[in-house]
């Protein structure tokens, strides 16, 4: 078995993930999102697709037995294992524009968008590339009558995880999300392994 990889709090890594072999990403500690995009190793155009997935699932929350599509409606990862069942893929990775929007008080950050955009730099992949995040952990509950949206503390204790099995050669960017109210207000590491 690989090793575990450690996401130190408020920062992100990409690396390649390929056709067939799993990706374990675990929050070590309860309540902290992951941001993860993924997008074709053999074409970057091709990324994985929040309006694509949402709309072949006809359901906002996705859990085991759901695949995550591409932009051109290909299967990229299937969660194979989920011990949580909450997870978000309505919002945009947190950037320093959301820092300046929602925390004008307090000091700004890059974000998941600007940790991503480091990461995925090297895979010659550009920041406006990067698509809405498939956001573990992330708990956004929707309001059946109104729409609106809040953004709680994630379900996810200590040791929880998701299991993602690729359905192509994939370059995965990841992240430990660095936005207050996403992680109940406080920044801890996220751990991930390949297998
Ligand atoms: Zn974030």
């Amino acid at each position: 078995m690989n090793p575990l990889s450690r996401i130190p709090e408020r920062s992100g890594t990409a690396f390649t993930l390929r056709k067939g072999q799993f990706l374990v990403v675990i929050d070590p500690l309860g309540q902290q999102v992951a941001d993860l995009v993924a997008f074709n190793a053999a074409d970057t155009r091709e990324a994985i697709s929040s309006g694509r997935t949402l709309d072949y699932a006809e359901r906002i929350y996705l859990s085991t037995g759901d695949t995550l599509y591409s932009n051109r409606s290909q299967a990229m990862l299937d969660i194979v294992e989920d011990s949580v069942g909450r997870h978000d893929f309505l919002l945009t990775p947190c950037s320093i524009d959301t820092f300046r929007h929602f925390y004008p008080d307090k000091p700004p950050h890059r974000g998941c968008f600007g940790n991503l955009t480091a990461a995925l730099e090297p895979y010659g992949i550009q920041a406006d590339q990067i698509p809405g995040a498939f956001n573990c952990f992330m708990n956004v509950p929707v309001d059946a009558d109104t729409g609106k949206l809040r953004v709680l503390p994630p379900l996810s204790r200590a040791g929880d995880h998701v299991r993602f099995e690729a359905g192509m050669d994939l370059i995965i960017g990841l992240t430990a999300c660095s936005a207050y109210d996403s992680n109940g207000g406080t920044f801890k590491p996220i751990d991930y392994r390949i297998e």
